[in-house]
């Protein structure tokens, strides 16, 4: 394994930041690669926490002999978030600075433009040069995992229709509850990696085989145990030797068995009021139209104060917002629908 870092000047004097990555060099040149990264929304820390169990094993792996394709980790992508602490709170997802999402406005290029990210590196911000390097890093790999989390969520995925149905041994591997099917012309990191994919010279491709590029969404913020990270590093391993980066004779593929859903199915429930929330329905459970699925304090103490929120569409509760106070319009829950839920969806991502 051999650690190095990519090292970000400050935006201002005496600001220098760090990002250790781990290599693993393969034993086979024909062998697929993979790059995974975590915690690139900073408060996003079940993925770190898998990834500090992966490199366990990966460095048992390469002392054995057992890795055949070049492998990049980043467990902790974005220091710059990891340090926003504002009023006690760490905001790890928007920049402070520039107020943009930190998984947003990755620059759009095809594959074989990979380089021109670095064009005019220092005259950049240091959020726009973290991203543009972990991104040039990410382009060198087949297989490209960004680790995020929702706020309180069953383990789910985005997946472009590019990479599906090819990508069901990740969601097997993982055992994932759901799969949302994006359409992937947004600029996530995740986007900016499958829009180079499906640009390598000539016409945009409509599948890619052997590559990946996934944001999996590993359950809640607070879902962080140990069990549990390393049960879901065991899954990442197991992706990996499906896929052959790593060789697992005792690898068995399995089947997914979970649903998989457009980003058109996903109702997004929002709070028609502000109040305090009261869920009568958790993560996980199945849904029928006109199901109550929580009750808004709008005014407390008054006659006709509540107001009741009910699903519009049979599903699946993805997830859940942890906030218990919603303003006007905040998101509730995700819903996983059977069927399309609405026309008037931009294509992208579902949240800012
Ligand atoms: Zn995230």
């Amino acid at each position: 394994m051999e650690r190095s870092e990519i090292i970000i000047g400050g935006d201002t004097a005496g600001i220098e930041w760090r990002v250790p990555v781990f290599r693993f060099k393969g034993s086979d040149s024909a062998a697929p690669s993979a790059y995974i990264q975590a915690a690139l929304h900073a408060n996003e820390l079940p993925g770190t926490a898998l990834l500090h169990f992966l490199l366990e094993r990966l460095q048992k792996a390469e002392a054995d002999g057992a890795i055949h394709g070049d492998i990049a980790v980043v467990p902790q992508a974005n220091p710059i978030g990891l340090a926003q602490y504002h009023f006690g709170e760490m905001e790890g997802r928007f920049d402070l600075g520039s107020r943009t999402n930190f998984n947003r406005d990755f620059p759009l290029v095809a594959l074989a433009g990979r380089d021109t990210l670095l064009d005019k590196f220092e005259s950049r911000s240091a959020a726009d040069r973290l991203k543009r390097t972990l991104l040039h890093t990410a382009l060198g790999a087949d297989l490209v995992l960004d680790l995020h989390c929702d706020d309180e969520s069953l383990q789910y995925a985005y997946i472009d229709d590019a990479f599906w149905p090819e990508a069901a041994d990740l969601a097997s591997a993982l055992d994932m509850e759901a799969v949302f099917l994006s359409d992937g012309e947004s600029t996530a990191f995740e986007e900016a990696v499958g829009h180079a994919f499906k640009r390598q010279g000539g016409d945009k491709l409509k599948s890619v085989p052997g590559r990946l590029a996934v944001t999996v969404e590993l359950r809640g913020r607070r879902d962080v145990y140990p069990d549990m990270a390393r049960r879901d590093a065991d899954g990442l391993w197991a992706f990996l030797a499906g896929r052959g980066v790593v060789a697992d004779p005792a690898h068995e593929a399995k089947p997914y068995a979970g649903p998989a859903v457009p980003l058109d199915n996903i109702e997004m429930v929002k709070a028609p009021e502000p109040g305090t929330v009261l869920f009568h329905r958790d993560i996980g459970d199945e849904v029928k139209a006109g199901d109550l699925i929580a009750t808004l304090i709008v005014r407390p103490g008054e006659p006709g104060g509540t107001l009741a929120v009910t699903a519009g569409h049979d599903g699946l509760i993805a997830t859940r917002c942890s906030a218990r106070y919603a303003r006007r319009g905040d998101d509730l829950m995700k819903i996983a629908c059977r069927e399309a839920t609405r026309k008037d969806r931009k294509p992208g991502t579902l949240e800012d």
